[in-house]
């Protein structure tokens, strides 16, 4: 059934492959949301890879969103598990998956523009990839740690009135 994808002639990786692989460790007690994880980070995320809905005709599929979502989608009907669920969040617009992207904020707390501490606040956004733009960073007048110490501070004030 595989047979195509070890074809010598063609480098491009075979999602096809690494779904069936996926879905062998799952099959040895790890779990699909620890594989996919792991899938995630390969190497070729971003390259072309080869893929087919039926096994016959293969497609180039691209992009890391798509790339989870055919690996994930073939992984679970060999699991026989719902093909359309997946581990990651999916987006409400068209239904692909959606990726997670560490953005970092600069605290600029001081009076004047640009001034401050310099300090900066990781945060992770999920956004889809073919619904949205990539989230950046911005610029944020006050630290949130700040605030909840503010909070902590008035919620204390509140009990002793
Ligand atoms: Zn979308």
């Amino acid at each position: 059934m595989f047979s195509k994808c070890d074809s010598p002639n063609n480098n491009t990786p075979c999602l096809l492959r690494s779904g069936l692989e996926i879905a062998q460790y799952v099959i040895n007690g790890i779990s699909l949301e620890k594989e996919m994880e792991n899938f995630s980070k390969a190497d070729f995320i971003e390259e072309e890879c080869r893929y087919s809905k039926d096994r016959k005709t293969f497609e180039i599929i691209k992009g890391k969103a798509k790339v989870l979502d055919a690996v994930e989608r073939f992984a679970r009907t060999i699991l026989l598990m719902n093909p359309s669920e997946s581990v990651f969040p999916r987006c409400d617009k068209c239904f692909g998956v959606k990726l997670t992207k560490e953005v970092y904020d600069s605290i600029h707390d001081g009076p004047f523009p640009l001034s401050g501490s310099g300090k900066t606040i990781r945060r992770s956004v999920e956004y889809c990839p073919e619904c949205e733009e990539e989230p950046r960073g911005g610029i944020i007048k006050q630290d949130p740690a700040d605030d909840e110490d503010l909070r902590i501070i008035r919620s204390g004030l509140d009990n002793k009135l």
